[in-house]
């Protein structure tokens, strides 16, 4: 009822303390009387229009706070959707289709004539994708009341932010009682090698590259490296992956899985060289030689290509952002220090998504945003990090939640592990569709699931079943009893499941 009664203002900066009862935060500012020379407050100002910023920003005009989110990208939706997510999502749908049709679809009955590819036409169809997605989020932000600053964001003081217009003009000045930052990452360089985006590129040359090469090398086995060849192979390029590591997919992959994954993409023709590194390019008119080594020294070798894509990863991008003009501090990687309530050392600016800690993922820096500005508006905010998926769009798709069985070995704790192959699924077999597996791994004592891993068809749709499971604490019991439609590739997770407890029936 109190809060009802409070001005809006005061209302943003109070937390609750017992049920019904609310109190100051630890932060509150004490209003200051504006002049009337200076620019309108705003409550929240967003600086970045990504998926953290963009949904922050929403949410925040949601919650009845005057808003305000700069992007100088000249359009919303950020790395996301204008060079990350999406495009490379529409790249990988239309290069599996084309790849289908060439390879697969005689199989089923289905006689093509002469197939080509129109790579421009692929394009087209993915810039078609990312337009009306950012166009989206503009009527978005018109229809939610979020004012859209179009330019570079430097903050200038703790509540002040200098906007340098994208299209050119005055710089303006936007005052804010909170600031959050989502300004992202941007690809990390590999020494040695000048991005051109053209021969040596980041995934954004990757998504863009005007013709199929005839060979390219992949530095770095990720999630991005990974769902780029794919594409480029597909396309008809002979691509060689290089990874230091002796596995692919990343830490957060499991081990198992990791393996499957090798074995299916070798099959449809990339080469992979683990425990190598890359330690020089060669850059000439027509083509790049990259040279490698064992990762622990040994025998050199060049690996010739006319496109290298170097996927060794993302680092946050504070570029002239201004976190000096306040004293706001990074860690050694280049990301924003932040508390559990996202605040930095000013405590009225927070920091979500890509630029701090954590996975670097869109729907990761979603829930951020969320949560940020129920900091502000409700004093109390959610992310349960032990829930957030991770999806490779490769086929077939990996995609996982939870703890890896490394992970749960590492701790000590005993466990059980339920898993059943696609092979045995019947949706699976007569989609002709069937490599991959599902695989539970839960608590001995308990059930209660501790991570899900899943290759197969669909993956990155159906472990959104395993993510509500893992948020409710669910055991692989409680999934195994539950009912799932007969013929669905989602029977595999039930088997699993069982597996886990009990045993699978059809397996
Ligand atoms: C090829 C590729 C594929 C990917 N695929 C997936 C996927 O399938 N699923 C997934 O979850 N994630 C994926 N990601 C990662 C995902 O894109 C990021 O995790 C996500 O975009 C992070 O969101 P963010 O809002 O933190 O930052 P970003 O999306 O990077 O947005 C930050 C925005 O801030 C703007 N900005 C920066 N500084 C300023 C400033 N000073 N003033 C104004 N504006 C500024 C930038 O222009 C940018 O638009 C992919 C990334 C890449 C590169």
């Amino acid at each position: 009822m109190l809060k009802s009664f409070l001005p809006r203002s005061s209302r943003t900066l109070l937390r609750p303390v017992a049920s019904g009862t609310y109190a100051p935060s630890a932060f509150t500012i004490v209003p200051r009387r504006g002049l009337a020379s200076e620019a309108p407050e705003h409550d929240v100002v967003v600086i970045g229009g990504g998926p953290g910023g963009y949904v922050a920003a929403i949410k925040a005009a949601q919650e009845g706070l005057k808003t305000a989110c700069i992007e100088k990208r000249g359009a919303l939706g950020g790395t996301c959707l204008n060079v990350g997510c999406i495009p490379s999502k529409s790249l990988l749908n239309n290069s599996h289709i084309y790849h289908q049709i060439l390879h697969d679809v005689k199989n089923r009955g289905i006689d093509v004539g002469d197939v080509k590819l129109n790579l421009q036409q692929m394009m087209k169809a993915k810039e078609t994708s990312v337009t009306g997605l950012t166009k989206g989020i503009e009527f978005l932000f018109k229809k939610n009341g979020v004012d859209y600053i179009k330019g570079t964001g430097t903050i200038t003081g703790e509540n002040e932010i200098k906007v340098n217009p994208l299209e050119g003009g005055e710089v303006q000045t936007v005052r804010a009682k909170n600031i959050i930052i989502a300004t992202g990452s941007e690809a990390t360089p590999f020494p040695g090698l000048t991005i051109d985006e053209k021969r040596v590129v980041t995934s954004t040359g990757a998504i863009a590259l005007e013709q199929v090469p005839k060979k390219m090398v992949v530095i770095g086995g990720g999630i991005i490296g990974l769902e780029m060849a794919s594409v480029w192979s597909r396309l008809g390029s002979e691509v060689t992956i290089v990874e230091y590591l002796g596995a692919i997919g990343g830490p957060g992959m499991d081990a198992d899985m990791a393996k499957t994954m090798q074995r299916i993409l070798t099959k449809q023709g990339m080469k992979f060289k683990l425990n190598t590194k890359v330690v020089s390019g060669d850059v000439s008119e027509s083509s790049v030689a990259v040279n490698v080594e064992a990762a622990k020294g040994g025998k050199a070798e060049a690996l010739d290509a006319d496109v290298v894509l170097v996927a060794i990863g993302r680092r946050p991008y504070t570029t002239g952002l201004g976190l000096e003009n306040v004293g706001i501090e990074l860690d050694e990687r280049g990301r924003v220090i932040v508390d559990s309530e996202y605040r930095t050392k000013v405590p009225h600016i927070r920091a979500i998504g890509d630029a701090t800690f954590g996975a670097m993922l869109a729907h990761k820096a979603e829930e951020e945003g969320i949560a940020a500005v129920e900091y502000i508006s409700k004093g109390y905010g959610h992310v349960n990090y032990g829930a957030i998926p991770s999806v490779m769009y490769t086929h077939p798709e990996a995609a996982w939640v939870g703890q890896t069985e490394q992970e749960v070995k590492a701790t000590g704790k005993e466990y059980n592990i339920g898993s059943f192959p696609f092979s045995a699924n019947s949706r699976a077999k007569t989609n002709l569709d069937s490599e991959g597996m599902v695989k539970f791994i839960t608590d001995k004592e308990t059930d209660r699931i501790l991570g899900i891993h899943i290759i197969g068809p669909n993956a990155g749709e159906m472990i959104a079943e395993g993510v509500l499971a893992i948020e409710y604490g669910a055991s692989s019991e409680d999934i195994g009893r539950t009912s799932h439609a007969h013929p669905t590739l989602s029977e595999a997770f039930k088997e699993a499941a069982m597996a886990c407890y009990s045993k699978p029936i059809h397996a």
